[in-house]
């Protein structure tokens, strides 16, 4: 099979061959239809992830079909189309897992960084790690639900805003293409915060309310004017940026973290102790399945460029400098 792999931290993506493993005890052997291409992944490149070992294949938004399994799987069958996410597997045993904390657990496994993940024509899962994913999805559509869906739609679902209540989404881009669709049909007042005003068009189309331009005016003040926002997602990894948001939160209005940066934020206290805001971070968490069925019944679809295997590298580029509008995809079916 072919996958792409890292082999050193800061090394670059090697399309290499290597034999198709055979899936052990709990495990299943996947064949990938897709994988979406995500900030996340720059972890395994740069080498920043705590006990991450070499030669190393990223991707955690994984879509493909059962092709075999191994031992105590029974429940899963050979041809289920199944998906995979950031979250790899636990061990169903240490207290957080006995609290039923999957994604707290002691060894918490995190798939395409302890374990090699979807820049692959196969891959191995844990069982107890998959998700199922409906058929008539198209795999390259479904992909991105499984972290930037899923991120975006678990933060917003429980971001505590009620319908009517103005929700800010700061930047338009992979995470904020979805999160502006989402928060729209949770019934959110919605208000788009990018410095690209070519985007106010498709903001709309996508349901935004308000158009903020940051390029031309004061974010904070904006919103203020609109009453304050119950709750700003932050999207966009630029910690000036989303610094300067925080003056636009309504009274008890919430910073809401989904951005993946090492960046440090700054912020006056004294801006979260007036009108008692806070800042809080959203993974998603075990929101994956609820986010494809919201996407499905409420017609949301990621925009995304697919690219071959291949082009992995040329797909994780396009990610990072924003030119790919908005979700790269890597496909292994052509
Ligand atoms: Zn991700
Ligand atoms: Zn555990």
């Amino acid at each position: 099979m072919k996958v792409v792999q890292v082999s050193s931290a800061g090394g670059d993506f090697e399309v290499v061959e290597r034999p198709i493993p055979v899936p052990g005890i709990g495990e299943v052997l996947i064949k990938v239809h897709a994988c979406g291409v995500c900030r996340g992944d720059a972890v395994v490149k740069q080498g920043t992830f705590p006990g991450l070992t070499y030669p190393r294949v990223p991707g955690h938004e994984v879509v493909g079909t059962i092709a075999k399994v191994g031992q105590a799987v029974s429940p899963w069958t050979v041809g289920e189309r199944v998906g995979i996410g950031w979250h790899g597997g636990h061990c169903l045993h240490c207290g957080p897992c006995r609290r039923g904390e999957f994604g707290a657990c002691d060894t918490v496994l995190t798939t395409g960084l302890s374990t090699d993940g979807g820049y692959a024509e196969y891959m191995i899962g844990r069982s107890e790690a998959l998700l199922l994913v409906p058929e008539e999805l198209e795999p390259a559509k479904a992909a991105p639900l499984l972290c930037a869906g899923n991120a975006t739609f678990g933060g917003l679902r429980n971001c505590g805003a009620q319908a009517g209540e103005l929700v800010a989404i700061h930047g338009l881009g992979g995470l904020g293409h979805l999160a502006l669709q989402y928060a729209h049909r949770m019934g959110f007042r919605t208000a788009v915060l990018s410095h690209s005003q070519e985007k106010a068009l498709l903001a709309r189309q996508l349901g935004a309310d308000v158009f903020i331009d940051t390029a031309n005016a004061d974010p904070a003040a904006e919103l203020q004017k609109l009453g304050g926002a119950k709750v700003i997602i932050g999207t966009a990894p630029d910690a000036k940026a989303i610094a300067g948001l925080v003056g636009g939160l309504a009274r008890h209005g919430r910073l809401i973290m989904i951005a993946f940066t090492g960046e440090v934020l700054h912020i006056p206290a004294n801006a979260l102790l007036y009108g008692e805001r806070s800042i809080a971070g959203a993974v998603g968490g075990a929101n994956i399945e609820a986010a494809i069925a919201f996407s499905q019944f409420a017609h949301i679809e990621p925009m995304i460029e697919t690219f071959p295997l291949e082009r992995a590298a040329e797909a994780y580029d396009a990610m990072l400098t924003s030119r790919v509008r908005f979700r790269a995809v890597l496909t292994m079916d052509q």
